[in-house]
């Protein structure tokens, strides 16, 4: 079986930092993604903040740069989802979705977040459940004035408002307030965009017909019934922790070091506010350090 000095769970701007920072030691470490490399980056419409970029590029544009940087660098990630963290004594056995095994002495985790459930009291068609994006990853290119609704008043939800009107569709943001949750800019951005607002919206249910879905609501106390090609909820998001309840731990990490010796968090996993690319890559590297004075304290390098 294969033998690492660490492995780095997650490809996103944590994982990828870890993994650039570690070729600076002659430690064997292994890159595991079961996304493409740049994790939720790949959604932000204009990144206007990542030192570097003057240009303002969309995330998509940076995690393709991140992508040429590993292979560059030799790291090809390895495309799989991890299922289980165990220990062995002297590390850690992992074992992915489709049962490949090797060990490690050290894990980084840096597992991101997943989206938070999105309940309705009226329910969900199971048609349409499988429809509805947490993020505008995989909303189309092009919309030719497919209405589309955004659920959400946070940065996420605007930006993803930004990226449908740029798409050419027509996107409605509905909040459940009166206010929006985001960055002086974006709130600037979207507001001179002429993108429509809907407050008070308490949404009762969405069913699916055909090509379209229709949500139910009460905005302000009326009825109302809106017909969307496409719905983008963005709701919040809640750390990636499962792997750290295989080894037994009870509550989400919040620091980068998880409290179990030879695993190390980083990135938006372990941030319950401020989820920013250039906060998950300081993370990235100084796990990056941890682990490495780790295993130079225990002489355990391969
Ligand atoms: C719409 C939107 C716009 C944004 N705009 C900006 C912006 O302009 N500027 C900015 O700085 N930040 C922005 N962000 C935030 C930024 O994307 C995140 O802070 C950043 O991506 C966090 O990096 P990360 O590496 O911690 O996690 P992620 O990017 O979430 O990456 C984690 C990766 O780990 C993978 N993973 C999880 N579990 C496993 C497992 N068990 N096995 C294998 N792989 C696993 C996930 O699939 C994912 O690919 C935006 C976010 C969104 C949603």
């Amino acid at each position: 079986m294969e033998v690492f000095d660490t492995v780095i769970v997650g490809a996103g701007p944590a994982g990828c930092a870890a993994a650039l920072h570690s070729l600076r030691y002659d430690t064997r470490m292994r890159l595991v993604s079961d996304e493409p490399v740049g994790g939720l980056l790949g959604a932000a419409s204009r990144v206007d903040n990542y030192p570097g970029f003057p240009s303002r590029p969309p995330g998509s544009s940076i995690s393709r740069i991140l992508a040429r940087q590993l292979a560059a660098n030799g790291i090809t990630p390895y495309r799989h989802r991890i299922s289980s963290i165990t220990s062995t004594g002297t590390g850690f056995l992992l074992t992915t979705a489709s049962g490949n095994r090797f060990e490690s002495r050290t894990v980084l985790l840096c597992t991101g977040t997943a989206p938070i459930e999105w309940t309705l009291p009226g329910g969900i068609d199971p048609d349409a459940a499988p429809r509805i994006l947490r993020d505008i990853r995989l909303l189309p290119e092009t919309l030719d004035g497919a209405p589309v609704a955004i659920i959400g008043s946070g940065e996420a939800a605007l930006d993803s408002a930004l990226s449908a009107h740029s798409r050419l569709g027509c996107p409605i943001v509905f909040t459940r307030g009166n206010r929006l949750k985001a960055s002086d800019t974006l709130v600037k951005r979207f507001t001179q965009s002429g993108i429509r607002w809907v407050r008070g919206l308490e949404a009762q249910s969405l069913r699916s017909d055909s090509d379209r879905m229709t949500l139910e609501s009460r905005v302000d106390g009326k009825l109302s019934r809106d017909t969307f090609r496409h719905i983008v909820v963005c709701i919040g998001r809640s750390p990636r922790w499962e792997r750290l309840r295989d080894l037994g731990s009870n509550a989400p990490p919040r620091h980068i070091e998880t409290g179990i010796d030879g695993v190390f968090a980083a990135g938006d996993l372990i941030t319950s506010h401020e989820r920013y690319a250039g906060i998950a890559i300081g993370d990235g590297i100084e796990a990056i350090e941890r682990a490495r004075r780790y295993l130079l304290e225990r002489n355990t390098t391969a």
